[in-house]
């Protein structure tokens, strides 16, 4: 039910963090993975190829590149294209009087933007390609909540929410299948600056029951979940992995 051989699985963002955590853990379910990446992803094709499977790493900035040539990339690599995870993201940080154009139009760019027209690319591939095709977006606890200095990362994540669950209504008639999951605070580069100040660091983590920053590996099982045919009548789901954060 869980089980993955054969599939291609394109992760956007996977030479750290988050991504290169289910990259991983979906080269262990069995599929050969595609990376789209700024910088070399090296450690990230390594830990691959000790799995066992194939990786491929596309060089591409997803505030510039052009989906159909990304995603037609993926194709002339493997052939095909099974699986969609839009995780690249960034974040800025400013109060809402001080925050810059730039910085709100390069968020929503790789963060919404991105996110959007991957998927479109992803699902005309999955439709000519005859076969049922799933998208994963990676979310944040600020799909569901308002935060407090990232203005345009909080519009970009709830956008991807909504853009989940509209996406899953136009494409289920294809049999594709569009799912979100929603990290909580997480022990990665995006969240470096909270974790470096003591006090918003011992707030966030007396919030969490279960106690502790989540890391990449606590995304391993949802996102083999949300691949496999363990979740085929899921969709337009955000699935928060949070700690328990959201339930407080
Ligand atoms: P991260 O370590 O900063 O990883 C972000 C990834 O996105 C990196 O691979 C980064 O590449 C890539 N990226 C950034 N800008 C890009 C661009 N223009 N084109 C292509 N790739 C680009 O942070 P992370 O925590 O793993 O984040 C992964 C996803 O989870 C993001 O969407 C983030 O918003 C989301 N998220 C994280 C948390 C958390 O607590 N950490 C919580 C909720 C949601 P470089 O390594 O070259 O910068």
């Amino acid at each position: 039910m869980f089980e993955l051989n054969g599939k291609v699985a394109v992760v956007t963002g996977c030479d750290t963090g988050l991504g290169q955590g289910m990259a991983l853990a979906l080269a262990r379910a069995g599929c050969d993975v595609v990376g789209i990446n700024v910088v070399p992803a090296d450690a990230t094709g390594a830990l691959i190829a000790e799995a066992g499977r194939r990786f491929r790493d596309i060089r591409a900035d997803l505030r510039t590149a052009k989906a159909a040539v990304l995603i037609g990339q993926v194709v002339a690599s493997f052939g095909r294209i099974d699986i969609l995870v839009n995780n690249a993201g960034i974040i800025r940080r400013a109060d809402a009087l001080d925050f810059s154009e730039q910085d709100w139009d390069e968020v929503i760019e790789v963060n919404l933007k991105a996110v959007f027209f991957l998927a479109q690319a992803a699902a005309r591939q999955f439709i000519a390609q005859k076969s049922p095709g799933r998208i994963i977006n990676i979310a944040s606890l600020l799909s569901f909540q308002g935060g407090i200095r990232v203005p345009s990362y909080t519009a970009a994540k709830s956008g991807v929410m909504g853009l989940t669950r509209l996406l899953a209504n136009e494409w289920a008639k294809h049999g594709i299948t569009v799912n979100a999951i929603a990290p909580g605070y997480m022990d990665t580069n995006n969240t470096e600056a909270l974790r470096a100040d003591p006090v918003r660091s011992a707030e966030i983590l007396g919030r969490i029951p279960l106690a502790r920053w989540g890391l990449p590996a606590d995304l391993a099982g949802p996102i083999v979940f949300l691949a496999s045919p363990a979740s085929a009548y899921v969709t337009g789901h955000t699935l928060a992995v949070d700690g328990g954060w959201l339930g407080r």
